[in-house]
C-alpha cells in the first residue's frame, strides 16, 4: 500500500509505528523487555478515554477533536470509543484519514485558508459540509468549489452547507498565541456573516483564544466580541464554536477544572441575546490527549547537568524546547540500581547536531541518573508525536499502548509532583527562556 513508501517521511498523518502488542503491558515492563535504544511513545488509552468522555459528558454542545494535535490513529480509535463524532480537521491528509477511519465521523474542515483542491475533495468526495474562512475571498473559493452559489443564485435549494466566520480574538490568557495568523476583525466579520448567509444552511462564528489558554473569562470575552458582530451583521446564525484551547496539566500548572471554563461559556451566552439558540461547538485538542501519552527515552550521555537524550525538538519534544511548559518525568534506572532519593535540576540535548535541539527544563530526576537509563516524560500527547520530523535522521520510535495511570497529574499529592517541585525552584530562577524558533 502507499502508506509504506512514506515510513520515513515527516507526516506524522502517514506515519506507521511498530505493531504494538494485544496485551496491555506496563510501562516498566515494556522497558524491561526491550531495553529500548530508539523512543517509545506509551499511549494510555483508559486515561484518553477519561479524558475525552468527561469533556463530552459535559460540554453542553458538539466536541470536535482538533486532528492535528494528536492525529495517531490508535488516539483517533480511542477517541471514537470515548464518544466523539466529530473531527475538526485543516488539511486533505487530516479529512482522508479520519474518513478511512470513520465512515460516520462528522467532519469540519476548520481551517481558514485552505487549498482549492483540498475543499472540493472534502466537499464531492468526503461528505464534509462546514467549512471555516476569515475573508471574502475564503469564502468566494468556498461557494466556487462547493458548487453552492450555482445552486443557491440559480434559485434552488442552499446546498448542506455550514458556514464559520472565524473571528480575530484576543488571545492574551494563552501559552501560545495565534491571533496574529487568523481572524476577521470585528466590522469585516459583521459583513462576512451578511454575505454568507444567502448560501448557508448552517451559518456560525468560531474563534480560538489561543492554546494552553488557563482563564476561563477568555471565552467569555471572545464570546461577547461574537454577540456584537453577530448583532451588527443583522442576521442570524445557527453555530457558535468557541474553539479549542482548553489547557492541561503540566509541572506547577494546574488548571481550573472544565467546569469553570463551560460555566464561563454557557453564562456569557445566556447574557447575549443574538446568541441564543445556536448551537455550541467546540475544538478541543490538548484538553483530551496531553495526558495520555508519555515518552520514554535514554539517555546517551551526561555531562554535569546536562543529558544527551535520543528525542528532542525536532523529535516528540518540541513543546520542551520553548518556554512555558514543564514537563515531568521518572526515572527507570537501567542497572535495577535503587536511584538516589536526593533529586537534581537537570537540562537535556536532543540527539541531532543541531545546538538548538535544547530543552531548558529544568527537569527533576534522582541525582545520579546516567547513561543507560532511561526518563519517562510525560504529558506528551499534545503536540509531541505530531510534529515530529526525520531530521538528521533520527525518525524512529516505538508506539506501545499500556495500562498503567498517567504517572503524573496536576494538584495530586503523588510522589512525582512532591518530588519534582521543590528541586526545581533554585534552577528554574537562574535559567534565561531560550526560544529558539
Ligand atoms: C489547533 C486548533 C485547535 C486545538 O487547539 P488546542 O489548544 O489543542 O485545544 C482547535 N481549533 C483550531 C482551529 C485549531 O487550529
Amino acid at each position: 500500500m502507499v502508506q509504506g513508501r512514506f515510513r520515513a517521511a515527516v507526516s506524522p498523518v502517514r506515519r506507521r509505528f511498530d505493531a504494538p502488542p494485544s496485551v496491555l503491558p506496563t510501562v516498566n515492563e515494556v522497558i524491561a523487555a526491550s531495553s529500548p535504544g530508539d523512543p517509545v511513545h506509551c499511549i494510555r488509552p483508559q486515561t484518553i478515554t477519561e479524558a475525552a468522555a468527561a469533556f463530552v459528558a459535559s460540554f453542553p454542545g458538539d466536541v470536535l477533536y482538533a486532528v492535528k494535535c494528536n492525529p495517531d490513529p490508535r488516539v483517533l480509535r480511542v477517541l471514537w470509543g470515548a464518544g466523539v463524532r466529530h473531527f475538526d480537521c485543516a488539511s486533505a491528509a487530516e479529512v482522508a484519514l479520519v474518513r478511512r477511519m470513520f465512515p460516520a465521523a462528522d467532519i469540519h474542515f476548520m481551517h481558514p485558508v485552505k487549498a482549492r483542491a483540498a475543499i472540493r475533495e472534502a466537499w464531492a468526495d468526503q461528505g464534509v459540509h462546514d467549512f471555516s474562512f476569515d475573508s471574502q475571498d475564503e469564502l468566494a473559493k468556498i461557494l466556487a468549489e462547493t458548487g453552492a452559489g450555482r445552486a443557491s443564485g440559480s434559485g434552488g435549494a442552499p446546498a448542506d452547507l455550514g458556514l464559520l466566520v472565524r473571528l480575530a480574538v484576543a488571545n492574551d490568557g494563552a501559552l501560545h498565541d495565534l491571533s496574529g495568523k487568523f481572524g476577521a476583525a470585528p466590522a469585516e466579520a459583521a459583513a462576512l456573516l451578511a454575505a454568507a448567509r444567502p448560501y448557508a444552511r448552517r451559518l456560525g462564528v468560531c474563534f480560538h483564544v489561543g492554546s494552553q489558554c488557563l482563564d476561563p473569562a477568555a471565552w467569555a470575552k471572545a464570546l461577547a466580541a461574537a454577540a456584537q458582530v453577530v448583532a451588527q451583521a443583522g442576521v442570524a446564525i445557527e453555530v457558535i464554536d468557541v474553539g479549542g484551547g482548553f489547557p492541561a496539566a503540566y509541572v506547577d500548572t494546574t488548571p481550573p477544572p472544565l467546569a469553570a471554563f463551560f460555566a464561563a461559556i454557557t453564562g456569557e451566552i445566556a447574557r447575549q441575546p443574538h446568541l441564543q439558540g445556536a448551537r455550541l461547538w467546540a475544538e478541543p485538542g490538548r484538553a483530551l490527549v496531553a495526558d495520555g501519552v508519555s515518552v520514554v527515552v535514554q539517555v546517551l550521555h551526561r555531562r554535569g547537568e546536562v543529558l544527551y537524550i535520543n528525542d528532542g525538538v525536532y523529535g516528540s519534544l518540541s513543546d520542551a524546547g520553548r518556554p512555558g511548559l514543564l514537563f515531568p518525568t521518572r526515572l527507570i534506572a537501567h542497572d535495577h540500581r535503587l536511584p538516589s532519593p536526593a533529586e537534581q535540576a537537570f537540562q537535556l540535548y536532543g540527539p541531532t547536531c543541531d545546538s538548538l535541539d535544547f530543552m531548558p527544563g529544568p527537569f527533576a530526576l534522582p541525582a545520579d541518573v546516567r547513561e543507560g537509563d532511561w526518563i519517562e516524560i510525560g504529558q506528551l500527547g499534545a503536540y509531541g508525536a505530531a510534529l515530529r520530523t526525520a531530521f538528521n535522521g533520527f525518525d524512529r520510535a516505538q508506539l506501545v499502548e499500556v495500562r498503567d495511570d498517567a504517572f503524573f497529574a496536576a494538584g495530586s499529592d503523588d510522589q512525582c509532583t512532591r518530588m519534582t517541585t521543590p528541586a526545581l525552584q533554585p534552577a528554574r530562577a537562574a535559567l534565561q527562556p531560550q526560544p529558539h524558533k
